[in-house]
């Protein structure tokens, strides 16, 4: 058999790489039965981002989505986008956790589990895979593609016979940033299938414009089955379009089977979905090229562009990009994909405001460097291990070994707002965002009234400074933290969307009064003292405080931790410039710092 078998990914990886993940359920079910009929070997619908999202942002519950998917979809096989054992969060779950959520999302519809580890460490695949064999369905092992030193066809082929030894039912080839060029596919395409009788799978990615011509170079040296979107979400950062592959293979020894009118019809569908969600499109439509240049995939770069910006850093762009392939090679050249890719480009990031390389190290990359995430795929840099973890011992079992079983402690945490095994499991994946959405839920206020103030007191009335505003379904917390002076023809307001700054001109300000206590922060909304003085402890970059360590009258060493931050979902911990007494604390947790504020006083003595 030479049939070419099609996965589309319109219902996930789609909308993940277009439209930020935004895709709501609703604009998916009225599609479904029409997908259902057209024949794929199965559809991607759920993990990856897209349990994030709907907790984050669409206020969804994904487990309900999943359900609804199911009953939409009964004839075609679902399939998910599974982190190995970090499942949908961002750190590395115990065991029992990894076993509850597989057999959750088994029994809820999904029947293949695509697994893949940022690093390739098959360690951190085991339990999954196991799990998805012991709920009877199918196990994909995934190998990250990316290139370095390091990375080679023979390592890559040595990894597919490691996932066949596992017990995997398919191998997935997956080039999450689109750097595969078409000789290279056609070769490692041959190679592995040549070293394994396991059904290979290619996901690829249209960023560099070459998807297309590796996917025919795969099929020509022997895979079977190939990832696409429906025309409508594909292209630039998402894949190659459904239709253009089941056009170029009809009639030839690798024809798909399927019915090109019926693709039509769900292109055209999603073609006005699409319109919906203009807001959340890429500045950035056609092939982007810098993803062969940089190495940096197409969706960390805008990630980074919206980061640097949110940080007044945007003319650092281009040293960022440069600074992103020296850290990747500190630490050992990992794939850049979900959790490594944000790792290491907040510490790229840092490494470039700060000017100084690794004068501050995020927790995520010492944990990286402790050997936490599993094993790098080639040695990293001593001198940085030694600056970010000392002499401390680096593990070298598999990461989840060193955890104990977590699920009591979860559904004890959650209590009551848990409803069921699929509440626990939401707040196992995001503990804040999860947990908020549950109260949201059980407030039965999960969608809040557009523009209305937030508390209702006389004085609220009058002035309002905190909105929910509702656009498209979705909802954003506004808040006004501070405004520029009354006489400026254009003054600048600034406020905080989903806690995030922004600076909003308003030309007329007659209707908009903004009373004395918020007058009182303006101008970038601080009332901390700058920083003058060697004792005065200061942020690189602004972010949220997550934890203060010290306390007034506490007295410190140079170096001693005092306060842990977070800024771009990573933990950096801000030691003490100089020894002595503290004076002043001027943070607490949850407060948003600024990198001129002075957050705690040290007073050095003599
Ligand atoms: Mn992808």
């Amino acid at each position: 058999m030479t049939t070419v078998h099609i996965t589309d990914v319109i219902l996930r990886d789609a909308h993940q790489s277009l439209i930020a993940t935004r895709m709501r359920t609703e604009d998916m079910l009225p599609a479904c039965e029409r997908l259902d009929r057209i024949g794929y070997w199965s559809l991607e619908v759920w993990g990856g981002a897209t349990f994030d999202a709907c907790l984050r942002y669409l206020k969804e519950d994904p487990w309900q989505r999943l359900e609804e998917l199911r009953v939409a979809l009964p004839n075609t096989r679902l399939q998910m986008l599974l982190r190995g054992q970090n499942l949908l969060g961002y750190r590395h779950y115990s065991d029992d956790v990894v076993d509850a959520f597989i057999k959750q999302a088994a029994d809820t519809g999904i029947d293949v589990f695509r697994i893949f580890d940022a690093l390739n460490d098959t360690r951190n695949l085991k339990t999954a895979i196991d799990a998805v064999r012991a709920a009877g369905k199918h196990a994909q092992g995934t190998i990250c593609y990316t290139t370095s030193p390091a990375h080679n066809t023979a390592a890559f082929v040595s990894m597919a016979r490691e996932l066949a030894d596992m017990g995997c039912d398919s191998i997935a080839l997956k080039d999450m940033a689109g750097l595969m060029t078409p000789m290279v596919t056609g070769e490692l395409v041959r190679e592995i299938t040549q070293a394994t009788d396991l059904p290979l799978h290619l996901h690829s990615h249209a960023t560099a414009g070459t998807a297309e011509m590796c996917l025919l170079k795969a099929v020509e040296n022997g895979c079977r089955h190939i990832d696409t979107a429906i025309s409508a979400f594909s292209g630039s950062t998402s894949h190659a379009a459904t239709e253009s592959l089941v056009a170029a293979l009809r009639g030839t020894e690798y024809d798909t089977g399927l019915d090109l009118d019926a693709l039509q019809e769900v292109g055209l569908y999603f073609r006005d979905v699409r319109k919906k969600y203009h807001q959340f499109e890429n500045d950035y439509l056609g092939p982007d090229t810098r993803v062969q240049v940089y190495q940096v995939p197409g969706g960390m770069i805008s990630n980074l562009h919206s980061q640097l910006r949110e940080q007044g850093a945007l003319d650092r762009i281009e040293d960022v990009f440069a600074e992103i392939p020296a850290v990747r090679k500190d630490l050992g050249y990992p794939p850049l994909v979900t959790p490594t890719s944000q790792i290491i480009g907040a510490q790229a990031v840092l490494n470039v405001l700060t000017d100084k390389r690794y004068s501050t190290i995020t927790n995520e990359v010492k944990h990286y460097l402790q050997g936490r995430y599993g094993k790098a795929p080639a040695p990293v840099d001593p001198a940085v291990q030694q600056q970010a973890i000392g002499k401390e011992n680096v593990i070298d079992v598999r990461p989840a070994d060193l955890l104990s079983d977590e699920m009591d402690r979860l559904r004890e945490e959650i209590g009551e707002l848990a409803h069921n095994e699929a509440d626990v499991l939401t707040y196992a994946m995001f503990p804040e965002i999860g947990k908020e959405f549950l109260k949201q839920r059980s407030r039965n206020a999960l969608i809040p009234e557009p523009l209305e103030p937030v508390g209702d007191t006389p004085e609220t009335r009058t002035r309002p400074t905190e909105f929910n505003v509702t656009l498209h379904g979705e909802t954003y917390h506004i808040k006004v933290t501070g405004t520029g002076h009354r006489t400026l023809a254009n003054r600048p307001f600034y406020m905080t969307v989903d806690s995030v700054p922004e600076e909003v001109l308003v030309e007329t300000l007659d209707e908009i009064v903004i009373g004395e206590k918020d007058t009182a922060t303006a101008a970038g909304g601080s009332r901390r003292p700058r920083a003058t003085e060697p004792g005065h402890v200061t942020a690189s970059m602004p972010g949220t405080i997550i934890d203060v360590l010290v306390a007034v009258d506490d007295t410190v060493e140079a170096g001693t931790p005092v306060l842990i931050t977070e800024a771009m979902k990573m933990e950096t911990e801000i030691q003490a410039p100089i020894a002595g007494r503290i004076t002043a604390v001027h943070v607490a947790k949850g407060d948003t710092v600024n990198p001129d504020e002075t957050l705690v006083e040290i007073d050095g003595g003599q």
